[in-house]
């Protein structure tokens, strides 16, 4: 929470408030408070002719893939984000969405909306995305935090054994 410090009304410096034994950045004038809450995720497991696609983001190390994820607009649900998301980031059109769970991810304070996505189309990534791979299922193997847990509640829902991968050094 250091990257908000004034006061979007009147511009006073924030300050730490004691509230139900949590800090928080308030405005000294009680105008606006800095609640800082989760902001939820979209997450998609998409499946694509019973192979799982993963992608890689081309900010991240060249061996981790994950699942597409993406940030809902205003006035769309989560089904709607998803196909959006997936759409824009990979070409496909999602076919049948179905919630896997809710995971928390607090290193990034967010929370994490996880769906199995049916798909259909031709791969075309976006700019954001410089590879993906398309995995069978059995072979998946999820990271310990946010998305991972999804992918394995996702497995063991289909009786297939979760073998998780350590976090990639760096
Ligand atoms: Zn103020």
């Amino acid at each position: 929470m250091a990257d908000l410090v004034y006061c979007p009304i009147c511009a006073a410096k924030l300050g730490v408030k004691q509230e139900a034994g949590r800090e928080r950045l308030a405005c000294p004038s009680g105008h606006w408070t800095h609640w800082d809450n989760p902001l939820p995720v979209l997450a998609a497991l998409v499946e694509l002719d019973g192979k799982i696609l993963l992608a890689r983001n081309a900010a991240w190390p060249e061996k981790m893939f994950a699942l597409i994820t993406g940030f809902m607009e205003r006035g769309e649900t989560p089904e709607q984000g998803v196909a959006r998301e997936l759409k824009e980031e990979t070409g496909l059109d999602a076919e049948a969405i179905a919630l896997i769970g809710v995971y928390e991810f607090m290193r990034k304070n967010e929370l994490i909306v996880a769906y199995h996505v049916k798909a259909t189309g031709e791969v075309r990534l976006s700019e954001e995305l410089v590879e993906y791979r398309l995995v069978a299922p059995e072979k998946l193997r999820p990271w310990r935090a946010g998305t991972g847990y999804a992918m394995a509640d996702w497995m063991r829902a289909r009786n297939l054994p979760v073998e998780f991968l350590e976090w990639p050094s760096n």
